[in-house]
């Protein structure tokens, strides 16, 4: 029998009763088995010590979009367990049509544990529009696929927005619906633009059922001048949910601020990363929790809605708690404090104070993601570290700072190859020289601008800010010689996700 043990760590999980509490967590067989003050560990216990860093259940991540030949499909460990998120709800990418195939190919093969919300659309998101014609859906179908693959379907997603559903509006909805309630699932329902109106959408939802991207900015929302519109208000007197789903185009700040100065808080807080989003404004789960603290929730408020909160909702067995008996997925972080300036899906900005970094995930006792250099990234550094130009005094110097980026570059997606990892990493080390001496680079042509994307800016500035008071400011010039490689890079990768 496998015993770790994760020592020291400070508990957060409201759901449980633990508010930063310093406990040892015994784990055996990927279960919890004890969780007290002080567990001595025996001759066979791997200890893993965690002290100084916040304990979690798992993250789970309830909206985001990882089979691979639908629309948006991103791998799911890349922002899964390498975000420190060990389970994540797929929203709708495969309908009856094709939830098998999802199961055989990304489900199966992930590291991360991956639910389907499967969509009552036939193809799912294989081809947008999904919905919008009676012959793309069939209630028989749906009853048949959830029958034979039951323990990976958790609800039914819907999505309630004139481009999915066409002239059909609330009648396709309502047949999401319908397969729904026959399963005894919950629906996942995204909103946007109208037809159907959100009035219309809300009055097909029950208890239980979740509205996700709760807070964007477009027009048919849930806020009226201000003011939660009473159909919303009724809806969640009657227990129905509302979930964040960020994504390219659904969270705004200012719907945040203002749900919040309401008192109109979400259920969960969840990404809808897809191949849109994830190289920005969204990221990751830890960054859109970011967001929440930028806003002003409390950090065990973030968390709750990451993990017992979605666990309850979807009914996830074993998941989002720190209790005896239950899975042993584990999100371990820090919190770090500096200036963050985070975006919402509309391009407005917003200044933080903190940032959760994940340090260590374990998925049913396994460890499945730790904070360190990749062995790619760390034959670059050795291959610098050869060459003539740079000195050890050199290494002593930014190496740990040089560490730190080429992970944030994975905590932001964006992934070099070896080429270009080693272009990277010394164009890195160059400009924390240049920045500290002063030397300044020629400018560029204009024209070069026009060609960097901002999502690729907003990475380079954020790199850059987070050294401005060690280093130095950079100018736009050093901005955008960062900006072209990390360009590249997102290219690169976007394109050997073709083949
Ligand atoms: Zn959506
Ligand atoms: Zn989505």
């Amino acid at each position: 029998m496998k015993k770790v043990l994760l020592k020291g760590g400070m508990l957060i999980s409201k759901a449980d009763g633990f508010h930063e509490d310093k406990k040892d967590i015994l784990i055996e067989d990927g279960k919890i088995a004890s969780i007290e003050d002080h567990i001595e560990p025996e001759a066979d216990t791997e200890v893993i010590d965690v002290t100084g860093s916040y304990v979690s259940a798992g993250f789970i991540d309830c909206h985001v979009h990882v089979y691979h030949k639908a629309h948006l499909g991103v791998p799911a460990d890349l922002i899964g367990v390498d975000k420190g998120v060990t389970t994540v709800i797929d929203a709708g990418s495969a309908g009856p049509g094709n939830i098998r195939d999802f199961i055989d190919t990304d489900i199966k093969n992930s590291k991360t544990r991956i639910y389907s919300a499967m969509h009552y659309a036939t193809d799912g998101l294989i081809d947008p529009p999904e919905a919008d014609d009676e012959s793309k859906y069939d209630l028989e179908l749906g009853k048949k696929a959830y029958a034979e693959n039951k323990e990976h379907i958790v609800a039914i997603k819907e999505r309630a927005s004139q481009s999915c559903v066409g002239d059909l509006g609330i009648v396709s909805i309502r047949a999401g619906k319908k397969l729904a309630k026959e399963l005894g699932l919950p629906v996942m329902v995204h909103i946007g633009h109208m037809p159907p109106t959100i009035e219309d959408v809300l009055d097909t939802m029950e208890e239980g059922d979740v509205i996700t991207h709760a807070f964007h900015g477009k027009d048919n929302n849930l806020f009226d001048n201000g003011k939660i519109k009473p159909q919303t208000q009724a809806a969640r007197d009657r227990g129905v949910l509302f979930d964040i789903g960020h994504g390219k185009d659904s969270f705004n700040f200012e719907t945040g601020k203002l749900a919040k100065s309401l008192g109109f808080y979400p259920d969960i807080i969840s990404t809808d990363l897809h191949s849109i989003s994830w190289l920005g404004p969204v990221y990751s789960l830890p960054v859109t929790m970011d967001k929440f603290l930028a806003l002003g929730y409390s950090l065990e408020d973030c968390v709750d809605k990451v993990t017992a909160a979605p666990a309850r909702i979807y009914k996830l067995p074993g998941l989002g708690h720190i209790r005896k008996g239950d899975k042993a997925d584990f999100t371990v972080f820090t919190v770090t404090k500096g200036h963050y300036v985070f975006m919402d899906a509309n391009k407005n900005v917003l200044e933080g104070t903190e940032s959760i970094e994940v340090e260590l995930a374990l998925k049913e006792g396994e460890i499945v993601m730790k904070r360190e250099l990749k062995p790619l990234e760390i034959k670059v550094i050795d291959e610098l570290k050869s060459r003539d130009e740079w000195t050890p005094a050199d290494f002593e110097k930014y190496g740990d700072d040089l560490r730190d980026v080429l992970i944030l570059m994975r905590d932001r997606n964006v992934f070099f190859e070896e080429g270009n990892l080693l272009a990277f990493t010394n164009h890195v080390m160059t400009l924390f020289r240049r920045l500290e001496t002063g030397e300044k680079v020629d400018a560029l042509d204009e024209s070069i601008l026009e060609e960097i994307n901002y999502k690729a800016m907003e990475v380079a500035k954020e790199l850059v800010s987070r050294y401005a008071s060690k280093y130095g400011e950079a100018d736009m010039t050093e901005l955008v010689l960062l900006a072209i490689h990390i360009q590249t890079a997102q290219e690169q990768f976007e394109e050997s996700l073709k083949h």
